[in-house]
């Protein structure tokens, strides 16, 4: 995986805090959606799995497709970050198997994913080609 400082940069300041409290309409709010993104997904939903997001080139190209949709366009969202229900294993056994409860964009609390491009309800086991640990 290679990264460089200024992506570094980028990617620790989209982290927010997973102390904040959200009320309860948001957490009903999020769970709603969590359930259409789960239906999408289980419907069939065509997503970019591979290839994973391991360069800095292959990064920005997902960061750039996905700042040019709109933000309520989930079903792009799913695709272009190549979202699955299940965590993604490598080949490799030492390999930490990627899923959102393991990435530091995750808000454990809120089962939420915090990357600005995304801000998405997920939950634990779910996965996409931007995880970070
Ligand atoms: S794996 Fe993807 S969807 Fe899940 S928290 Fe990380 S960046 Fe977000």
């Amino acid at each position: 995986m290679v990264q460089t400082l200024e992506d570094l940069d980028y990617l620790e300041s989209c982290r927010m805090s997973d102390n904040e409290p959200i009320t309860p309409e948001q957490a009903s709010e999020d769970e709603a959606l969590r359930l259409t993104l789960r239906d999408y997904l289980q419907s069939g939903l065509k997503t970019e799995v591979e290839p994973r997001a391991y360069t800095s080139e292959q990064v920005n190209e997902i960061i750039n497709r996905l700042q040019s949709l709109d933000e309520t366009d989930y079903r792009n969202k799913l695709i272009i970050a190549g979202f699955t229900l299940t965590p993604y294993k490598t080949d490799d056994d030492d390999d930490v198997e990627q899923a959102c409860e393991t990435c530091m964009y995750y808000l454990v609390h809120r089962r939420f994913c915090e990357l600005p491009e995304l801000m998405l309800p997920v939950d634990d086991e779910w996965s996409c080609r931007l995880w970070r640990i």
